[in-house]
């Protein structure tokens, strides 16, 4: 990346929250679908490369221009359609339609939809039939001011991965834009993998099986434009598949005094885990530290209670049923659990329904508190992006990869702020390298452990993707088959380059 941008170096368009900063000549900032296709369209055949760009909360400079021109979604935010489709309610929204906007809309279930083509009288007896239901929108990841065009190109997904999956799973329909300049309505299933690759829409043919390009033997075309981190095409609309939401959903937050019986308790959760369980967090005592220095400046954070004195980590879960005796029979034995441990349940916090968004404010204050150290080591000269994991190690139980982590990082002289998904055995390291030599030695580090993940069958780029920040690993340590096969579907999609250049490969 150089500095020599037309845009001026302090436009936010230039960075994302890795704190990654690139350049680029200009900026367009379509506010409806047709200015979108235009403007993509005479990019494209003035051979301009574009970068796309959601609320940039991204963690690995995906979204960070590397020349040319960013095309921010921002204002294509609104919702198009609702329909009742075979998996129920699915509402068309633009892509620049944050999370935050769902989750209202879904709240209040007062959709705008004065963009909607519908006619007015179907509209408004299917507007009945939502309003009669209580919906939601399954991944759930933390940052609610994401957008969806972004949430879907990074294939988000929240701390309830292992139950209800990724953005991908939860989209029956994408509308793009791909390099002819065409504006596609992409089904799901309408382009599926056959004995001879993927069939695309513009008439190529992608000579790729779904296993090497890291997706399920079922995939389709949808699954690969999402987590295409913009390197494929534009996102102008996405169909979300809402579910209907269980009637009941507790969350419980421990706080053991020492990080041994908080790995204790997850792993006893682990041996036998309740059918009501969605998620199970661990967050270690430096994590509980970032919480804790962001609380000064976070009024939000404020409003939800301190841990309690002498607490080393924090074990946070949510359990969601129909059937609340499911969730009280569960929240029984886990409270067991912790007692068993000598963990003091009087210590903990047990909430109910909507309250349970405060122990996602405490768990996503951490990510957040991340970003605002990096600004502080930033601010003593040295220029710290993002630098963290995100393997999964199948092979071994959750205690063993945590100690594994503390000994490597013991060994390499590096501290981090580590937390984590226990159900999918997904730890986030988090370094905060205060100058160069750290920073080459995290990276290091990051190398050994992607090495030992990929030879134990463990996922390598699991929660956040590639980007630019992590191509540099991903060319090393990812198997050269998938490798191959990304390079293959970016030719396929993305003939001329023009396409978020600079993501995964030069
Ligand atoms: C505090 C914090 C917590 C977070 N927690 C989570 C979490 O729990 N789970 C998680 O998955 N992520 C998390 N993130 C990361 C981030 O929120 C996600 O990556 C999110 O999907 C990015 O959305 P965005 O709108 O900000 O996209 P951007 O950052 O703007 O862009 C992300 C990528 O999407 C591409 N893109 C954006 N819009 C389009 C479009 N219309 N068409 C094609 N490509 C497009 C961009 O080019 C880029 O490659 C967190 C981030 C922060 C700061």
């Amino acid at each position: 990346m150089t500095d020599k941008s037309p845009l001026p170096p302090d436009s936010p368009a230039l960075r994302d929250e890795s704190r990654l900063s690139g350049w680029a000549e200009g900026l367009g900032s379509p506010a409806d679908r047709r200015a979108a296709s235009e403007l993509i369209g005479q990019s494209l055949a003035k051979g301009i490369p574009m970068t796309f760009q959601g609320a940039r909360t991204g963690l690995r400079g995906a979204g960070v221009p590397n020349g040319g021109l960013i095309v921010g979604a921002a204002r294509l935010d609104r919702v198009e359609g609702l329909r009742r489709g075979q998996w129920g309610f699915e509402l068309l929204v633009q892509p620049g339609y944050r999370l935050a906007d769902l989750r209202r809309d879904l709240a209040t279930r007062r959709p705008n939809l004065a963009a909607s083509q519908a006619e007015p009288e179907a509209l408004k007896e299917l507007l009945a039939e939502f309003r009669a239901e209580e919906l939601f929108w399954p991944p759930d990841p933390s940052e609610t001011s994401a957008t969806m065009g972004g949430l879907a190109s990074t294939n988000a997904s929240g701390p309830n991965r292992s139950r209800f999956g990724r953005a991908a799973d939860h989209l029956s329909g994408l509308r793009v834009i791909l390099h002819d300049g065409q504006e596609y309505n992409l089904e799901r299933g309408a382009f599926k993998f056959g004995p001879q690759g993927l069939p695309l829409p513009t008439g190529r043919l992608l000579e790729a099986d779904p296993k090497a390009l890291g997706l399920p033997p079922e995939a389709d075309l949808l699954d690969l434009l999402a987590g295409g981190q913009g390197m494929y095409g534009f996102i102008s609309g996405l169909w979300l598949k809402l579910a209907k939401a269980p009637a009941h959903l507790w969350g419980l937050v421990f706080f053991p005094d020492s990080e041994e019986k908080a790995v204790s308790l997850i792993e006893a959760i682990l041996d036998d885990p309740p059918e009501a369980l969605i998620s199970l967090d661990f967050l270690d005592l430096p994590s509980l530290s970032v919480v804790s220095v962001l609380r000064q400046s976070a009024k939000k954070l404020r409003e939800i209670p301190e841990p309690p004195t002498g607490a080393a980590s924090a074990v946070s879960l949510e359990l969601m049923a129909d059937d609340e005796s499911l969730i009280e029979s569960a929240s029984e034995r886990i409270i067991q659990n912790c007692l068993d441990r000598g963990c003091d349940p009087d210590q903990s916090w047990a909430l109910v329904g909507t309250e349970v968004e405060k122990s996602r404010l405490f768990a996503h204050a951490v990510p957040e508190g991340l970003g605002s150290l990096l600004d502080s080591v930033r601010a003593g000269g040295y220029p710290a992006v993002m630098t963290a994991t995100d393997f999964t190690r199948p092979d071994l139980r959750f205690g063993q990869n945590l100690g594994e982590c503390r000994r490597d990082l013991r060994e390499m002289g590096l501290t981090a702020v580590t937390f984590g998904h226990a159900l999918d055995n997904h730890l986030s390291v988090n370094f905060l390298p205060k100058n160069a030599e750290e920073a080459k030695r995290a990276t290091e580090l990051m190398g050994h452990w992607l090495e030992r993940a990929k030879n134990a069958g463990g996922e390598l780029f699991f929660g956040q993707g590639v980007g630019k920040l992590k191509k540099e690993l991903f060319l090393a340590h990812e198997s050269p088959e998938r490798i191959a096969s990304l390079r293959a579907a970016k030719k396929a999609l993305d003939p001329n380059g023009l396409f978020n250049p600079g993501n995964l490969f030069d």
